[in-house]
């Protein structure tokens, strides 16, 4: 699952998604003549990219956008290379894959094996947990098995904003204790203060790290120049203690927002649906009353790890929804359990079938909120 998360988070990073189907060269393997993929002018411009895209050599073709046909199979690179026996399931420190026969593996896209349904993603890896194909959200379990009866109305998505502060501990205590995940959105200040002692925790019970700037400045008013400045200053602190990586996904201050701001943090944004107004009562039986009156599947939740009460309020909450069935996942896994894989310089309001009803869960193709 971390893995997972890791390689998707590297590939968002790189922006190669588009990029990935722009450039894959097919073999016709009958005559050996090779036949150029379609290239698109944004690979063409990101040379590393290129290095990257540059690796499936196809024997097979692989699924469409649209999560149609099968997985493809690909010549294997020098990365993998057989452990156990000339084919079948190998595994690396990535993953797990499957060697079809002695050259090729299979890569993106779906295949059956010994009877059970896998789904491979675009370098070759088994996918596991909820995983968007073709706008759809499927479950694989923990090896890798689709499970169609899975259901994704009762997910939500618990999300701390300000922090991480000397209450984030006892949070990750509770979420540790009751198996719930969230997303964290920190401050580079507070990172300075805190965050040895909890991110790489956060990272171990598979939360998602987030940014939210430096200091909380509205960075729609400071401007470009300021809102680099402070996403690259909180990315280096984080990385400190996530295995020289930074944040994954952004929120901006206040929501203040550009599409361009957006755009220059390469990575996706994410607003929220439920505001707890914890900030505003600092009250633990307010905090529980306001979101548990709120609450309804595909939720985005706001709150702030910064206050006392709103960890006592979680430590009542979190158990008294999983017993309405509720599971609390990260910001990634909704959207993926929702058909959407995070793409960078997106913008996503929610996942809730009012969104998606509206179209308005990300700001794809429209112009930000005012
Ligand atoms: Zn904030």
């Amino acid at each position: 699952m971390r893995r997972r998360r890791r390689r998707r988070a590297a590939r968002i990073r790189r922006g190669i998604r588009v990029g990935m189907f722009a450039c894959l060269v097919l073999i016709e393997a009958s005559v050996g003549s090779a036949i150029m993929g379609a290239r698109g002018a944004r690979q063409e411009a990101d040379t590393e990219q290129q290095q990257i895209a540059a690796a499936p050599v196809m024997l097979q073709m692989p699924e469409k956008e649209d999560g149609s046909g099968r997985a493809g199979q690909a010549l294997r690179t020098g990365r993998k290379t057989l452990v156990q026996t000339l084919s079948g399931w190998q595994q690396d420190s990535q993953g797990w894959w499957y060697a079809c026969d002695e050259t090729t593996n299979y890569i993106n896209g779906w295949a059956t094996i010994d009877g059970k349904n896998y789904h491979f993603d675009r370098e070759g890896y088994r996918d596991t947990g909820w995983t968007a194909i073709g706008g759809e959200g499927c479950y694989f379990d923990e090896e890798g098995i689709y499970d169609p009866d899975a259901d994704s109305s009762m997910l939500i998505a618990l999300t701390f904003d300000d922090g991480p502060s000397k209450y984030t501990g006892r949070l990750l205590d509770l979420l540790e204790n009751t198996g719930a995940k969230a997303t964290f959105f920190m401050l580079g200040r507070q990172v300075e203060k805190y965050g040895a002692e909890t991110i790489s925790r956060m990272n171990e019970l598979g939360c998602v790290i987030g940014s939210h700037s430096y200091d909380h400045t509205n960075l729609k008013e400071a401007g470009a120049d300021t809102a680099r400045q402070q996403f690259e200053q909180t990315d280096a602190l984080i990385a400190q203690y996530n295995n020289g990586e930074g944040a994954q996904v952004i929120r901006f201050p206040y929501g203040e927002y550009t599409k361009e701001l957006a755009a220059d943090t390469g990575r996706a944004c994410i607003f929220w649906d439920v505001d707890s107004m914890d900030w505003d009562s600092q009250d633990a039986q307010a905090i529980k009353e306001k979101v548990s009156s709120s609450i309804d599947g595909g939720d985005i939740i706001l709150m702030h790890d910064i206050y006392e009460s709103t960890v006592a309020a979680c430590e009542e909450l979190i158990p008294q929804l999983q017993a309405q069935g509720y599971q609390m996942v990260t910001i990634e896994e909704l959207a993926a359990a929702n058909g959407y894989e995070l793409k960078p310089g997106v913008t996503y309001f929610g996942f809730t079938d009012f969104e998606k009803e509206r179209g308005t869960v990300t700001d794809e193709g429209r112009e930000a909120p005012q």
